[in-house]
């Protein structure tokens, strides 16, 4: 190992606390500490010069590609000028164009109103709290609750945390944050009590921590027409599926579906700076006109950052310049064969699941009995994936592919090679 290499992990294991990580394994195996320090398209290099597909889009964040020309240079250009500036009493060009472009994607009616935050996680929060204080503005004050679906993710501050269903991210705040009832499905939904829930909130089309679990197809045209019949609001987190990850450039657009709320981050700005945005309509917002009373009182201090909405704004154009959206189609395609080849393979693959660009392998024993987790079949397999240049990582047993956009099919091939091989050394 280089001494540099060396000196950062030890530097890192003595200060350093990781995000859902079991920090005394992390602390006890410096030689599988990988240290990444370059990116380029969809390839990550480390600190020892190894490279490594990225094949789960950096936690799903990139696009186009790492270190993309024209989102660097956007970057850039707008660090010479200015980095960061109050968006609390001023605004800034970024900002306000970036607004007006996001908003384009939406009927004039419709989605007209942007609030920016800094990450998934908070743009989910402030869909929440919007909806509650418009009913209380309202004149509805008895739509106190939320409902959500089971085993959803839409993030990790309390509020947003008490809309996920994960056992084991929630069972220790169970009696804090929001008032929300989990359902499994929309015939559970149908039988609550509508007239309490200020909003129901859902990852569209996909659930993405749920290991990768699409919805039947039609679900969300459902889902809403019941909203709508309930005076019920809808939130989409499209978090994960936003920018082009299912096949169109936001996944409510497969079922002609627009919420109340749209939640927007990871892909925001290709995967570059974090900057979150919620959109909201002009009926919410108008809500929240008149006196001080009605103010929304909520924001960060990055709040619509100008590095963040200068990539963002690039990263809409790149999708312009490069026609993303255009060849998705063939690419999914591509993937699909791909993965139905690997599938006969491998008769530990137990289902594989796909949504445009997204896709979870669920690995289980012969016999279709899950692995006794402590086994973690599924982190062994991602960790042998390094070895065939693929960096990705597992949720429970289920292998997630969710590359950056701009792979072509090469690039493809090579993921599922990887972890063909990989699968073959483990199992
Ligand atoms: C990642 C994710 C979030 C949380 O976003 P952060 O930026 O990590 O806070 C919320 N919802 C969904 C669907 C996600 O995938």
């Amino acid at each position: 190992m280089e001494e540099s290499s060396r000196h950062w992990i030890e530097q890192d294991h003595a200060h350093c606390w990781h995000p859902f990580t079991r920090q005394q394994e992390w602390c006890a195996t410096p030689e599988d500490t990988l240290v990444i320090t370059k990116g380029e398209g969809p390839w990550l290099w480390d600190s020892e010069g190894r490279r490594y597909l990225d094949g789960n889009s950096s936690i799903w964040t990139n696009i186009h590609g790492h270190a993309h020309p024209a989102i660097t240079r956007a970057i850039q250009n707008q660090a010479a000028q200015l980095s960061h500036s109050s968006f609390l009493g001023a605004t800034h060009p970024g900002a306000a164009e970036l607004a007006e472009k996001l908003c384009s994607y939406f009927p004039d009616n419709t989605l007209q109103r942007v609030f920016y935050s800094d990450n998934g996680s908070t743009a989910v929060e402030c869909a929440l709290k919007m909806a509650l204080q418009y009913r209380q503005q309202t004149g509805q004050k008895q739509r106190v609750h939320f409902a959500a679906f089971n085993a959803a993710y839409h993030g990790d501050t309390l509020g947003a945390a008490s809309t996920g269903s994960v056992t084991r991210f929630r069972e220790r705040l169970r009696d804090n944050g929001y008032r929300v009832n989990h359902v499994g499905d929309l015939k559970q939904l149908e039988e609550l009590e509508s007239h309490t829930l200020a909003a129901v909130i859902i990852e569209p089309l996909i659930q993405g921590v749920n290991e990768m679990r699409p919805w039947p197809k039609g679900m969300l045209a459902q889902l809403r027409d019941w909203c709508n019949r309930k005076g019920v609001q809808l939130i989409l987190d499209e978090v994960m599926t936003g920018f082009g990850r299912t096949g169109t450039m936001f996944a409510c657009q497969q079922e002609e579906v627009i919420p109340d709320y749209l939640c927007l981050a990871k892909g925001l700005s290709g995967g570059t700076v974090p900057i979150a945005a919620t959109l909201t309509t002009k009926k919410i917002y108008d809500a929240f006109l008149g006196d001080a009373d009605h103010a929304f009182y909520y924001g960060h201090s990055y709040t619509a950052n100008p590095l963040g909405c200068a990539a963002a704004m690039a990263n809409l154009q790149v999708f312009e310049e490069e026609k993303t959206l255009e060849q998705l189609p063939a690419k999914i395609d591509h993937l699909k064969h791909a993965l139905g080849h690997l599938e006969k393979e491998h008769t530990h693959i137990h289902e594989i699941r796909q949504s445009g660009l997204i896709a979870g392998i669920e690995l289980r024993q012969t016999g279709a009995n899950p692995f006794p987790p402590e086994k973690r079949i599924g982190e062994a397999v991602c960790r042998a994936a390094r070895k065939y240049e693929l960096l990705t990582r597992p949720i429970l047993d289920t292998i997630v592919l969710m590359p950056p956009l701009c792979c072509g099919p090469e690039e493809l091939d090579h993921a599922i090679s990887a972890i063909s091989g990989a699968i073959s050394d483990v199992l």
